[in-house]
């Protein structure tokens, strides 16, 4: 199945998940629920941007006499009139009358007189209600909550928000190979790199997660690890079994449990036996145990079906870059994704890379290289596709 295929596949079978209220500090990384609307205009007066004097812009040519002072959380007791200014602070109310605040540099000060000693065009003033109008949407269902909304949250009034319900992932590993990375490695044992990627990768993306363990290669080992976690978990996320080989018990567990298999195989690499399946309520990925595998299907896969059963278009930041090599490539029907190193000026230089085993090259990469099905050869200089995996950010084209 074609990449795109396959993400509309496992895109399309989403169900929107429940909403909550929770307390404004901690909606970050959640998703709004419903629009929200400001119950002030911001800001709230008009508000001077700039420590220094109000006064009229008619008289900046002529000594102005300091009528009071008007602190930030004050309010202005006098208007101003002709020849007049009132001290005032950054982000206090501007008084009547007053239609420029000149900045305190611009000016010299003796015995209660400012003279201004230079013109500028800035009023320094933020008018009422430039930034929002009362009643108007400050922010859109469906947006991701960063920071920056966040304060735009509290400026709103709001002391706590409705989000959606964020999946719980439960992360497992398949393998008889695996030994935890606390245990001693005894010959013909792999070191479980996967589970505590995952975890990882989870937490990034701001996704509730729990480790689930090993699971054997045998069979019934996936269903009954399926069965006892059900109630808790959202998205089962496994890592090795899900190729043909004999020991591959992954798709086979998934039946078990009446999942229904939408996805098994992608014409992506890495990742060629991807599998993926839904029931009622919860959803399964089988990704292929080397750990580039995870890495690369998570952040371009697994993510973005989180984000969509929450509501949010979540997809990774794509760049343009050039390529600072030639690449070349045998077999070309596959979307290919190897590690790449960015530069500042927008130079993509490929990596020591050995395959899809090789997770310590994407310790010195900072994008993955994107290269289409049928594209056999690049050469330096040309344009390519670099994904830049990273926290959670703006659905695409918003
Ligand atoms: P599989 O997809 O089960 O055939 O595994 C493919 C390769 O990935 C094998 O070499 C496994 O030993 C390796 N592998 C599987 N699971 C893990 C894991 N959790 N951590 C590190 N390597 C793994
Ligand atoms: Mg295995």
């Amino acid at each position: 199945m074609p990449l795109d295929e396959v993400m509309d596949a496992i895109l399309g079978s989403a169900r929107p998940s429940g909403s909550e209220e929770v307390e404004l500090v901690e909606a970050a990384g959640r998703v709004l629920a419903a629009d929200i609307m400001s119950d002030t205009d911001m800001p709230p007066f008009d508000k001077s941007a700039m420590d220094g004097f109000a006064c009229r812009s008619t008289d900046l040519g002529r000594p102005l006499r300091i009528v009071e002072t008007v602190a930030a959380g004050g309010m202005p007791e006098k208007e101003i009139g002709e020849g007049e200014c009132a001290r005032i602070m950054t982000g206090a109310p501007v008084p009547r009358g007053a239609d420029k605040v000149v900045m305190v540099e611009d000016t010299e000060e003796e015995g209660g007189i400012v003279r201004v000693t230079r013109r500028s065009a800035d009023d320094n003033i933020c008018l009422l209600g430039e930034d929002i109008r009362a009643g108007e949407r400050v922010l859109e269902k469906g947006t991701l909550i960063r920071p920056p909304e966040i304060a735009v949250l509290a400026a709103a009034g709001r002391t706590s928000v409705p989000v959606t319900e964020a999946p719980v992932l439960g992360i497992a590993v398949t393998g008889d190979e695996l030994t935890e990375p606390g245990q001693s490695a005894v010959a013909g044992m792999i070191r479980n790199s996967n589970g505590p990627q995952l975890m990882a990768q989870a937490a990034g993306a701001g996704l509730p997660s729990e480790y689930l363990g090993i699971v054997p290669d045998e069979p019934g080992a996936v269903s009954r690890l399926i069965e006892r976690a059900s109630g808790r978990i959202d998205v089962f996320i496994f890592s090795g079994g899900v190729s043909m080989g004999d020991y591959d018990f992954v798709p086979g567990g998934l039946e078990e449990s009446g999942f229904e298999v939408l996805v098994h195989g992608a014409a992506i690499k890495p990742g060629r036996p991807l599998l993926f399946g839904f029931r009622e309520g919860d959803w399964a990925f089988g990704l292929p145990g080397n750990p580039v595998s995870v890495f690369v299907l998570f952040e371009i896969i697994v993510k973005p079906f989180c984000f969509r059963l929450m509501g949010h278009e979540y997809r990774p930041l794509e760049v343009t870059a050039r390529l600072e090599n030639d690449f070349v490539r045998k077999a070309a029907a596959r979307t290919a994704h190897i590690p790449v190193r960015l530069t500042p000026d927008g130079r993509a230089m490929l990596l020591d890379y050995h395959g899809s085993a090789h997770i310590h090259a994407y310790t010195r990469a900072d994008g993955i290289l994107r290269i289409p099905a049928r594209i056999e050869k690049l050469k330096k200089g040309d344009e390519v596709r670099v994904i830049v995996p990273g926290p959670p950010r703006l659905a695409s084209g918003s």
